[in-house]
């Protein structure tokens, strides 16, 4: 795999970014081993390549970010991903989290708002190997095709988790989305068992904003405010 980009394999600041990863609390070898793996800096614009093994996030084009590598272990160990899963993810921005999880084995389909972000993540993608599916267009109401998914990842910040996803994913399935107001989100971790879904909370993340029809989209800041007072 061409893991060289100006001639930096980067091979060390990787290794020290998993070490951190693990002190951080991150347990699942297989999300380690594909942290481990996959070349960050390719993902990363040119003037931040010092920075791409940074414990941060980072701007890409767009006015959109790569989410910062520990929220990327959080949300991939939180998705329990096994190889062969197919796992829909909304927000490929860079494309680095759809690597890594192709890296574990997933099959992956991704899908961006902005066609011009698409294609240069296509570009990566393709130019390291990986076979990812993907297209531009509004992730919020999913990709109802290919539906249903064993795994479905939300990359973006939504007022709450878009029931078209919800519909798409598999029974026994697993989805993780940030959701919460545009400052602050809880990553919410669902589990699909037949006609029950359960759900998991973390607090404490910030992500650029899930737009479209079930995203803030189809809302108003009047709307969120009313919701903040409903659920008290
Ligand atoms: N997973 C990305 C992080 C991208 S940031 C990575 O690894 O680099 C979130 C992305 O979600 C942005 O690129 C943004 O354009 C996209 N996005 C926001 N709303 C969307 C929607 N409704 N459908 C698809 N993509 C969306």
């Amino acid at each position: 795999m061409p893991a060289v980009r100006f001639g930096i394999h980067f091979d060390e600041e990787r290794a020290e970014l998993v070490r951190q990863l693990r002190a951080r609390g991150i347990t699942d070898e297989s999300v380690l081993k594909a942290i481990g793996d996959v070349p960050r800096h390719v993902f990363v614009p040119e003037i931040w390549l010092s920075r791409a093994y940074d414990d941060c996030a980072l701007p890409i084009a767009c006015g959109q970010t790569i989410s910062q590598p520990y929220t990327v272990a959080f949300m991939t160990q939180l998705l329990t991903v096994v190889p062969g899963h197919k796992v829909l993810e909304i927000g490929t921005g860079s494309g680095y989290q759809a690597a890594v999880l192709a890296e574990m084995g997933a099959r992956v389909f991704t899908i961006e708002w902005h066609p011009e972000l698409l294609e240069q993540a296509r570009r990566t993608l393709d130019l390291l190997g990986y076979n990812v599916a993907s297209k531009a267009g509004d992730g919020s109401v999913g990709w109802s095709e290919f539906a249903p998914y064993d795994r479905i990842i939300v990359t973006a910040g939504a007022p709450e988790v878009p029931p078209s996803l919800v519909r798409q994913l598999a029974d026994g399935g697993v989805l993780v989305a940030p959701v919460g107001t545009q400052q602050v989100q809880a990553m919410v971790r669902l589990h699909k068992r037949g006609a029950s879904v359960t759900a998991t909370r973390y607090e404490g993340f910030k992500f650029v904003p899930l737009v479209g029809k079930e995203g803030w989209g189809g809302r108003t800041e009047h709307d969120m405010g009313e919701k903040e007072g409903d659920s008290g």
